[in-house]
């Protein structure tokens, strides 16, 4: 069930994270049309006023006003309810609906997938648009509870033996369960066994790193990038459940997986529509089926820019790319950005942004232009404050921008 045509009284109500938000009142003074109030307890949005312009999402310094829930247009939470709260409420059955047509016999997206989800495209402020050209997705074909077993064919380590990080490249056979996927999409791998409290693990996310036509076309199989996880968000040792399985993998292996997910992270298909692509580490993946999809129809020169700006520490943690390099300039523009070379000034992505700020801003401003940004959270500040600065220094204003590539389709983040 995904036909939002059944679903016209569903609205997104944008709230605020009562746990995270510090009170600082920078969104109060910040929205145009007064649509956040506060007590001596909450901050909190009126879901009449809020008009969804995005101008408070990237100001607030925590991430707390980043937050929706789809409810019933007629019922929204009320700002007394809003003013009680110590934390949101949990996500329901209502927040499985997604924003953007799907089509295909698809069931539900989990709510586990949904919340994912939520997380990893937070910096749109609220559900994106598929580029008005992407092909129809099929989503939600496997669950949780009906997984497709797919067949390990392949899997080899991308990053240099001396690398800090491993990061794998992951080849899966379907056979022939059909298993369609598009650039940009998702699936989700089940784990085997049982976490601390005994239950079953649950799903993670892993971008297709192929094009539609498959890792080997025509084969039904599809690739992944995984990196090992070795240490949490803070830097602390952790043993990453399901990376640690995914990369530990050999060939013949069975693997339980779900999906396919995502309906807005797509690719345009018009000929002569430009990509610019923006990624750290394994958010490398989405990049590569695309980039491998304009590759493989490069004669029907069909024209459009790609431009690439990649992030990471070393070229030896680089995953992909480096055989891309190899590829015409006028085919794919490549910007890498290191942080860790010895002797080397440290790049991140926003600053090799910076240095193309002409092109970029070109791209920013053409309607057949296309941006996704993909890999860890926290890139995203570090690009949109570039894009930001851009856009001033240009004499346009990026928190007005912003909305319109969102209605466009143009927009796309995701990242984890
Ligand atoms: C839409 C989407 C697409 C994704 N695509 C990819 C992909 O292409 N390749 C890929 O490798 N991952 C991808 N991920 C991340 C992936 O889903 C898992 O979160 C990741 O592999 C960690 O899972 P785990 O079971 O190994 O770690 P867990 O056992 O879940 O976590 C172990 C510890 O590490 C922390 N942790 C979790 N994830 C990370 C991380 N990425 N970096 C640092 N610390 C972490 C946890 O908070 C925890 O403390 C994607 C996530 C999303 C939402
Ligand atoms: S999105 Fe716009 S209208 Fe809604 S609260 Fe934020 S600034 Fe106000
Ligand atoms: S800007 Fe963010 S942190 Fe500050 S009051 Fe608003 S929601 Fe809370």
């Amino acid at each position: 069930m995904n036909a939002p045509a059944e679903h016209a009284n569903i609205a997104r109500q944008h709230l605020i994270d009562p746990e995270i938000c510090i009170r600082c009142n920078t969104c109060e003074e910040i929205c145009p049309v007064d649509a956040i109030t506060h007590d001596n307890l909450n901050y909190v949005v009126k879901f009449d006023v809020c008009n969804g312009c995005l101008a408070c999402i990237s100001p607030c310094p925590t991430g707390a006003i980043d937050s929706w829930r789809n409810v019933e247009k007629a019922v929204p939470y009320t700002l007394e309810e809003q003013f009680t709260w110590d934390v949101l409420p949990d996500t329901r059955e209502l927040d499985q609906f997604e924003a953007g047509i799907v089509s295909g016999p698809a069931g539900e997206t989990p709510a586990e997938v949904q919340q994912i989800t939520d997380v990893a495209t937070a910096g749109h402020g609220g559900p994106a648009l598929a580029p008005w050209s992407a092909s129809h997705p099929y989503i939600n074909l496997y669950g949780p509870t009906n997984p497709v077993t797919a067949t390990v064919t392949g899997n080899y380590r991308l990053t240099d033996a001396d690398a800090s990080s491993d990061i794998h490249h992951v080849v899966l056979d379907f056979g022939s369960t059909p298993f369609p996927v598009l650039e940009g999409q998702s699936i989700g791998i089940i784990p085997p066994g049982v976490d601390e409290k005994g239950k079953p693990h649950l799903l993670r996310m892993y971008s297709v790193a192929s094009p539609r036509e498959g890792e080997r076309p025509h084969h039904n199989n599809l690739s992944l990038t995984v990196k090992r996880v070795t240490e949490d968000h803070e830097g602390k040792p952790a043993r990453g459940v399901a990376s640690s399985y995914v990369c530990d993998l050999k060939k013949g292996d069975k693997v339980q997986v779900t999906g396919p997910y995502g309906s807005t992270f797509l690719m345009p298909n018009n000929p002569g529509s430009s990509i610019m692509m923006i990624c750290t580490g394994t958010g490398s993946a989405p990049m590569r089926a695309m980039t491998e999809r304009r590759r493989r129809r490069m004669e029907l020169k069909e024209g459009g820019d790609l431009i690439l700006f990649f992030g990471a520490r070393s070229p030896g943690e680089l995953p992909y790319f480096g055989p891309l390099q190899k590829l015409p300039k006028d085919f794919i523009d490549i910007n890498f950005a290191f942080s860790r070379v010895p002797g080397e000034p440290k790049m991140y992505v926003q600053d090799r942004i910076r240095e193309r700020a002409d092109k970029v801003f070109a791209m920013l401003m053409d309607d057949n232009a296309y941006i996704y940004i993909c890999g860890l959270k926290g890139m995203e500040a570090g690009v949109v404050e570039a894009f930001r600065d851009i856009c001033r220094a240009r004499g346009a204003d990026w928190d007005t921008l912003r909305p319109q590539l969102l209605a466009k389709g143009r927009f796309h983040i995701e990242t984890y």
